[in-house]
């Protein structure tokens, strides 16, 4: 059994209480690793760690930063297949998408490492002559990042390549039911040059490793990607110190498909948002909003494509949907099967555990006849498990796609140019889809929700740097006089 240590200042090492927890594959329950349950001592020496190797990362010039991100992305690129077939034996996720995950993870090395010759600030005029005005990004320091499941190689990235070509030192708490991932991703790092001390990662329970991060006073940034009441909690703890707090968190994202939509493509898209990654995305599709008039139609050919998937090992090149990640997922996805049939909704397809095979296998089910007001269609499920609820108008689809606490992403299925654009303007969503899945988003784009889904920060894109930087205004004054804005203008 390989075991897997604490990475602090640039060493591999023992947890300071020797105690350790097992990781398995939910596919088959067989255990695949041991890990170190850090302890606060060991929490606080990774920050200490991180605090003493800040002055020199940061003062490093971000293209030579840059230059060493670009060879973690080309290191990547060349273990990707091996990374791929381990995240689907730790993670459950088929080949397909577990080299989309490690892709994701290559194409943001490459991004942030591009960054370093940018970071760009802004210039602008001054309402004074002989004064000059612009921003800069500065480093913030120590930075806390603390990733979920379900994207085990491409989260952590999304988070560590932008930290670190910004400049900052980081710790880093992976979820317990997928850390191997994420230490891969920091050996590569550190093997590609990242100086000793400025990336650190912790493993461990998130009640009590991720929250003495939270709680750590010479943290500056808090970024959270996992449920709302962990993210609730760590934002208000977090604030107590006045920390950048960033939080992505969960999703119950509409599909709604038009009457005049090209159905065969809503299949495709809605079979692919709800049950890729057996519904265990963010911004999975748990609802579809079908206009009356195509309801029965659509409802048909759903079922007869949903009914096709073949569910297995995701090393199966052949299996369609690999397992949930672990006994709790697949109880509380049960669990919300019973809720909808005694709300009254009419379960189309599936409802079951998948036997006779030993893993956290659940079919893919579909509800009909659900209303927008019931739980499973309020709810996050983090399952294969679908709702469809008729609509007679768009306005109609619009309120029901607004009636949740949510709003990470949506889709609209439509040939007509204004049905698109209205859906655009008037849902409540950080993302919008056009005749696509509410999943699939690129990296070089702003990724993030409104609502439930988080405080307003964005991942990814150009926002990625504004996460980990603080802007700092600059005016420079080369007149040799005293100037006053505002009064001698
Ligand atoms: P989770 O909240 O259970 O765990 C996420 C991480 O937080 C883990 O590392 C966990 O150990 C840690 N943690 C738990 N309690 C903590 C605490 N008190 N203090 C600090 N850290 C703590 O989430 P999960 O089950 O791993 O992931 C699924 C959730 O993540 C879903 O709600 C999903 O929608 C959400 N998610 C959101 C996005 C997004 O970008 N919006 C992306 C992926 C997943």
């Amino acid at each position: 059994m390989q075991e897997y240590k604490l990475f602090l200042n640039g060493e591999w090492s023992d947890s300071s209480t020797g105690e350790t927890f097992e990781d398995i594959n939910p596919a088959t329950l067989e255990t695949i690793g041991v890990f170190q349950k850090a302890s606060l001592e060991d929490v606080l020496s990774a920050v200490d760690c991180a605090k003493d190797a800040f002055e020199s990362w940061s003062t490093t010039p971000a293209p030579q930063r840059g230059k060493i991100l670009f060879c973690a992305a080309r290191m990547l690129e060349e273990r990707k297949e091996k990374l791929a077939r381990l995240m689907t034996i730790e993670n459950g996720k088929i080949l397909k998408e577990a080299r989309g995950d490690v892709q994701e993870a290559i194409d943001m090395a490459y991004y942030a490492a591009g960054e370093g010759r940018r970071l760009l600030g802004e210039t602008t005029p001054s309402e004074l002559p002989d004064k000059f005005c612009m921003t800069l990004h500065r480093p913030m320091g120590v930075v806390g990042l603390i990733t979920p499941f379900n994207f085990p190689m491409a989260i952590p990235a999304w988070k560590i390549m932008p930290a670190l070509i910004s400049g900052n030192t980081l710790v880093i708490k992976p979820s317990s039911d997928t850390p191997i991932l994420a230490i891969e991703l920091v050996k590569i790092l550190s093997y590609a040059g990242v100086p000793r001390g400025v990336i650190n990662l912790v493993t461990g329970e998130g009640g009590k490793v991720g929250a003495a991060l939270v709680r750590n006073k010479d943290i500056r940034a808090i970024s959270f990607t996992g449920s709302l009441d962990n993210g609730r909690w760590i934002l208000s703890e977090a604030g107590k110190d006045m920390k950048r707090v960033s939080l992505e968190m969960g999703g119950k994202n509409p599909v709604i498909v038009m009457d005049d939509a090209d159905l065969d493509l809503a299949v495709d898209g809605v079979l692919w948002g709800a049950f890729g990654t057996a519904g265990q995305r963010c911004t999975a599709a748990s609802r579809v909003i079908v206009h009356e008039k195509k309801l029965a139609e659509f409802q048909r050919k759903l079922i007869e494509r949903a009914k096709g998937l073949k569910i297995g090992s995701g090393l199966d090149e052949s299996v369609d949907m690999g397992p949930l990640i672990n006994a709790p997922q697949i109880d509380k996805v049960e669990k919300y099967v019973n809720i909808g049939k005694e709300e009254g909704a009419r379960l189309a397809l599936g409802g079951n555990r998948t036997k006779p095979l030993a893993g956290y296998f659940f079919e893919p089910t579909i509800f009909s006849d659900v209303t927008a007001d019931m739980k499973i269609a309020q709810e996050e499920i983090f399952g294969p498990v679908l709702s469809l609820i008729s609509t007679e108008s768009l306005d109609g689809a619009i309120d029901i796609a607004n009636s949740v606490a949510y709003g990470l992403s949506a889709s609209i299925y439509t040939e007509n140019i204004k049905n698109a654009f209205l859906a655009i303007e008037q849902i409540d969503t950080g993302i919008t889809y056009v005749n696509a899945p509410t999943i699939g988003a690129e990296i070089h784009l702003p990724f993030g929700g409104v609502k439930a889904t988080g405080n307003g920060t964005r991942e990814a894109g150009t926002t990625a740097i504004d996460e980990f930087t603080d802007l700092k205004t600059v005016y420079f004054d080369y007149s040799g006089r005293l100037q006053k804005a505002q009064i001698d203008t």
